[in-house]
């Protein structure tokens, strides 16, 4: 029996990643003190490799003479800015710019008056990035049931952005109810193309194939959107974040299998994830 295996146009790494990445490598190549604040992606394998050509890690930024700071693709906070400027870091950005661009649209409805609600993640880096680029406190909705009515009668006007790796349907059902309580509400829908694109395969993909593997760290949450998206239409959809989470047994009596892979996966995890299905499908066919 042949056993068709499917692999999502757009799995893995997304323009904003491969940047960030190319970025952070060039700058470790041209000075020899890189220091970055968390992980530059969400990603073990990305993550070894950047640490590999010598960037550090670090918690918090202290004083500092010829240092350089990359921002990740994530962006950060204007207080990550002033202080690393104020304690002597060169910095060099590798925000993506999709990210940028949710900075500018906040902070221009900031400046015309608006309340800002983002819709995300809220310890996500993204969204604490977001937040740190405004005034005045922003409000974080994570879920359509954490929406407080009496809350959201304090405003006036009020304008929505989203933190980009969200899903879209869920976003347009806490913007419906949003727009129950404040009359003059804004909605920017900033969910980047690239993870569109993705969430708009997943929702066939799954579908049409009768298994369905997700790669991605168990730290990603575009990766996790993906699962639950594919769990949700087909019940045998698998995380894995290697070929080494594979199992035999998942492979029997199917025909075909759907691969997709999260923004911060590389293309080799997920090259290599697939030759093992094809190990495996022949081992049960
Ligand atoms: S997921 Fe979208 S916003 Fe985030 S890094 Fe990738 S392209 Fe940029």
């Amino acid at each position: 029996m042949t056993i068709r295996i499917n692999v999502a146009k757009s799995a893995g790494f997304c323009f904003g990643v491969k940047r960030a990445l190319t970025i952070a490598l060039d700058t470790a190549k041209k000075s020899s003190d890189v220091v970055m604040l968390g992980d530059v992606v969400h990603n073990e394998d990305v993550v070894r490799e950047v640490l590999g050509s010598g960037i550090k890690k670090i918690k918090s930024l202290s004083k500092s003479s010829d240092k350089t700071l990359l921002i990740r693709a994530h962006g950060a906070a204007s207080n990550t800015y002033r202080k690393a400027k104020s304690r002597g870091f060169a910095i060099v950005d590798a925000t993506c710019p999709m990210v940028t661009e949710i900075h500018e649209i906040a902070k221009k409805c900031e400046a015309n008056g608006y309340q800002v609600i983002v819709i995300g993640d809220k310890k996500h880096d993204e969204v604490l990035g977001i937040v740190g680029q405004l005034k005045k406190k922003a409000l974080v909705i994570d879920g359509i049931k954490t929406i407080d009515p009496a809350q959201l009668k304090k405003y006036k006007k009020a304008a929505v952005v989203v933190q980009s790796t969200q899903n879209l349907q869920k976003t347009q059902k806490i913007v419906d109810k949003l727009s129950k309580h404040i009359k003059d509400l804004i909605f920017h829908n900033t969910i980047c193309r690239p993870t569109q694109t993705k969430q708009e395969e997943i929702q066939k993909m799954p579908l049409k194939n009768d298994l369905m593997v997700i790669i991605g760290s168990k730290t990603s949450a575009n990766t996790k959107r993906l699962y639950e998206l594919s769990k949700s239409l087909n019940k045998k959809t698998f995380w894995i974040q290697s070929q080494q989470n594979l199992k035999l047994s998942w492979f029997k009596s199917v025909k075909s299998v759907g691969i997709t892979a999260g923004a911060s996966t590389p293309d080799k995890t997920t090259k290599s994830v697939v030759s093992q299905i094809k190990k495996l499908i022949k081992q049960v066919s």
